[in-house]
């Protein structure tokens, strides 16, 4: 049998041989099969990759380039993306099961991300205070904050990088990324790129391997300035505590239970398609998984009836397939956790009205059904706790003020869906769900240029749009006395 391709970190602008020779196997989640060895990196690797990151950000080639050059930097990143979508796509679908439609018209999107913050470069900017007094000029300077730590769940790879990587090197800063464990591979494929547009080595950098391992040491380590995150809550709040400790800033973005919900005046049509979308796209492992949908009692059988039609007739198999509408989980011990909850969802006293079993697709992969729960009241764990797989809970409700306890009656604030043809109720509504975004009459609608922040323990800052600049920079307050006077009384405050 052919050895599998191995993958180095990605240090300096080479590839680097981990420290301890430490390798693991990634597996194909349609087929089970492994398909690559990535590095196991450690802290000694992580330290190597900081050290890069931070050499690089006092280089003068990067430290002292223009703002607009550093913008026609990611013009030229997202311009090889584009170039070089279908293989990246292709990776990405072997890695994490993601439909290869879906991956074409994600890195179809891609480049938008670089090319919006390649032109917010060079309109990040301090302003001048007015003062009390004339002679003392004041003015701000807004500054990148140094080596940002990224690290990256499974679910979107690419996606997710590139929304810290654009706003982060748009800022002026460095980077080193560490994807996750089960996903390398597509980052990894994307790093050669980095320096092909011309970045100099070591502004970006990408250390593979373990949470624990890997992970861990990046948000402990000096030299980092800033650690942006997606993930799960409970990594997150790890992630805060040792980001408290030491004082630095992290944003992060985190898991959801978020609430769909339908009134009867809606188009029950597009509603149900809706539902369909949040929560069996990409196998309902997104963070914003329309996973609660709660339905007026006078709409309730319809809208159950249409989609549990739909739900039943979804081709489950070969992401690699044009025809296939739902590939496999991303990983082993994801299946196992979304059959756990359909057990406790049953034994709470919920009913599977479709799906709740492992398909049949000829494939050795970690499939699962779409799956429909009815009689479930909102207290129980499957509809409190993030399953992040395709299983819906449908839920009747009387009125809007019911509406709105239920979806904010949840510890998550990630998204909320709401379908009606009353404007006034949408912003009603969209007013009072706890929730970072709301959509009206669509759901999972993205753009680099929307802000995306999550509520409650769904995250902490804000990412996309030009507020996240914010995120990546420090501001800096400079006073000038242009007084030829002498000086005053240095006991008082000059102001
Ligand atoms: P996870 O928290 O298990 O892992 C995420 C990343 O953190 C991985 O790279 C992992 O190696 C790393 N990690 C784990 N322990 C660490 C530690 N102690 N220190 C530093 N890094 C550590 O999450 P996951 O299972 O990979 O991803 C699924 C989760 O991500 C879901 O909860 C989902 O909702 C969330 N998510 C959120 C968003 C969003 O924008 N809000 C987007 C996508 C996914």
């Amino acid at each position: 049998m052919n050895p599998l391709p191995r993958h180095d970190h990605y240090i300096a602008g080479g590839w680097t041989a981990p420290a301890d020779g430490g390798y693991f196997t990634s597996v194909n989640p349609a087929t089970a099969e492994p398909w690559y060895e990535a590095a196991r990196g450690t802290a000694a690797d992580v330290d190597r990759a900081v050290g890069a990151a931070r050499t690089a950000f006092e280089d003068p080639r990067w430290r002292d380039l223009s703002q607009t050059r550093r913008g026609r930097l990611l013009r030229n990143l997202g311009d090889l993306i584009g170039e070089h979508a279908e293989r990246l796509a292709r990776t990405e679908t072997l890695d994490n099961g993601k439909l290869l439609r879906e991956m074409r018209a994600q890195l179809a999107g891609l480049p938008e991300y670089f090319y919006y913050y390649a032109g917010l470069a060079d309109k990040i900017q301090g302003e001048v205070i007015p003062g009390a007094s004339r002679e003392l000029l004041n003015y701000t300077l807004r500054e990148p904050v140094g080596v940002v730590g990224a690290i990256t769940p499974w679910n979107s790879p690419l996606l997710l990088t590139a929304t810290k990587l654009a706003p982060a090197l748009a800022a002026g800063n460095t980077v080193v990324v560490k994807p996750s464990e089960h996903t390398s591979a597509s980052l990894l494929a994307l790093a050669p790129l980095f320096e092909e547009a011309g970045f100099p080595p070591g502004v970006v950098n990408v250390v593979t391997g373990y949470g624990a391992e890997a992970g861990a040491p990046l948000t402990e380590h000096e030299a980092v300035a800033k650690v942006t995150f997606t993930g799960s809550s409970g990594t997150g709040r790890r992630i805060a505590r040792t980001c408290a400790d030491r004082l630095i800033g992290c944003t992060l973005e985190l898991g959801g239970k978020s609430p769909n919900i339908i009134f009867p005046d809606a188009d029950l049509g597009s509603a149900a398609m809706g539902v369909i979308a949040g929560i069996f796209a990409a196998a309902g492992q997104t963070c914003v998984a329309g996973s609660r949908v709660l339905v007026h009692r006078e709409a309730y059988d319809e809208v159950l009836e249409r989609v549990t039609a739909r739900a039943a007739t979804i081709r489950v198999g070969d992401p690699l397939e044009e025809t296939t509408e739902l590939g496999p989980l991303a990983l082993a011990e994801q299946l196992a956790k979304v059959e756990s909850y359909v057990e406790l969802g049953q034994a709470e006293g919920g009913k599977v009205v479709c799906g709740g079993r492992r398909p049949e697709t000829g494939l050795d992969g970690y499939f699962y059904s779409p799956t429909v729960f009815t009689g479930t009241d909102n207290g129980m764990r499957i509809c409190q706790e993030e399953i992040f797989g395709p299983v819906a809970t449908v839920m009747p409700f009387g009125s809007e003020e019911e509406a709105l306890a239920i979806a904010n009656d949840s510890a998550y604030g990630l998204a909320a869906g709401v379908w009606t043809r009353d404007v006034n109720r949408v912003h009603r509504m969209a007013a009072r769900l706890e929730a970072g975004t709301v959509w009206a009459n669509t759901y999972r609608s993205m753009s680099p240029m929307s802000p995306r922040a999550g509520f409650k323990t769904s995250g902490m800052g804000t990412e996309h749009g030009t507020e996240v600049i914010r995120e990546y920079t420090r501001l800096k307050s400079v006073w000038i006395n242009t007084s030829e006077e002498p000086a005053g009384d240095p006991f008082i405050l000059r102001s």
